[in-house]
């Protein structure tokens, strides 16, 4: 039997801050969090250094993620510099949104296209319930001006939740109708309490299912750097819609990304318990050389994992700190 190739690990996700104006509940266990020091954050001349290491290292896209990028000062320089960077073919942003219809044009003068904006509900009152904040009506005029702004791919990230949001999906699912956008729907994360996980996690499985209404799905082909979203058309949407299993339908064997969090540790895998200090060796004048091993290094443990084993082992609930890991 021939041997499968290895994964390319193409894709980083950079969280550069911990600072959020949202609590959303299945994002970090909210009780145990502290936010960091400003000065355990990395600097922006950190994060691009360490940008052009993993543009050595064969990375070619870089997710710009939090806590919530556009309440950092400075980002929309530190963004044209990241653009700037040789190897560096891609960069992305994912936002709550709440400050997208305020920074938008700012955001598309950098000449960054790819966005993805959280929206877990329609409905006012439900958004407090999930996010602690009164939002939504920021969210959705954000996303109607960056798609008058012609940022594309555009899309929506929705955490579905049982007996919370789940009697939304048509809903969201049909923004997809008459916009040009893709609309995911991710799984519950292990981020909270073992029970509040059981109680309100939903499989992609029964997404879908309870999408049949809307039409056939027709798969889409994968993009090179493409994220875990499994894409498809439905007849008479301008838009797609994408499906993020990593709990029910895990997708290891294709996993191209490093994540880097705020405070720069490198993580091979979000649902693992390894990370690799790059601060320590950074700020203690490590070279590039050594500082691109560690990469490499990250990259070997990850070629080691074929599949996390949250599923029956559940050892990270309640340790996975979304805010500052940047999910
Ligand atoms: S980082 Fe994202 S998921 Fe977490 S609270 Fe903020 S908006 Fe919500």
């Amino acid at each position: 039997m021939e041997a499968e190739a290895p994964r390319q690990i193409n894709y980083l996700r950079m969280s550069i801050t911990d600072r959020c104006q949202l609590r959303c509940v299945y994002c970090t266990y909210w009780r145990e969090w502290e936010k960091q020091p400003p000065a355990e954050i990395l600097r922006y001349e950190e994060l691009l250094r360490l940008a052009a290491v993993a543009a050595e290292a064969g990375v070619r896209k870089v997710r710009v993620t939090g806590g919530e990028p556009l309440l950092r000062r400075g980002l929309m320089g530190f963004l044209q510099e990241l653009k700037r960077l040789p190897g560096i073919n891609q960069v992305c942003l994912t936002t709550n949104g709440a400050l997208l219809r305020e920074l938008a044009p700012a955001l598309y003068n950098t000449g960054v296209r790819h966005l993805n904006v959280s929206l877990d509900t329609l409905k006012q009152d439900r958004y407090r319930q999930i996010t602690g904040s009164d939002n939504l009506p920021a969210v959705m005029a954000g996303l109607e001006r960056a798609a008058s702004l012609g940022f594309h791919p555009l899309k929506i990230n929705c955490v579905v939740l049982r007996g919370i949001n789940d009697d939304e999906v048509l809903d969201i699912a049909r923004l997809a109708r008459e916009r040009p956008l893709q609309v995911r729907f991710i799984e519950l994360m292990p981020t909270t309490s073992r029970t509040w996980w059981q109680r309100h996690f939903l499989s992609m499985t029964e997404v879908r299912q309870r999408l049949a209404v809307l039409g056939p799905l027709e798969p889409l082909a994968r993009e090179a750097a493409a994220g875990p979203a499994r894409t498809f058309r439905l007849p008479g949407f301008r838009g797609e819609l994408g499906f993020i299993s990593p709990m029910s339908e895990h997708h290891c064997r294709t996993c191209n990304r490093l994540r880097l969090s705020s405070d720069g540790k490198i993580r091979p895998c979000l649902l693992g318990s390894q990370e690799l200090d790059l601060k320590e060796p950074l700020r203690q004048g490590g070279s590039d050389g050594f500082i691109g091993f560690l990469f490499q290094e990250a990259i070997r443990l990850k070629h080691r994992k074929t599949g996390h084993s949250l599923a029956c082992s559940g050892s990270c609930f309640r340790d996975l700190p979304m805010v500052s890991i940047g999910g």
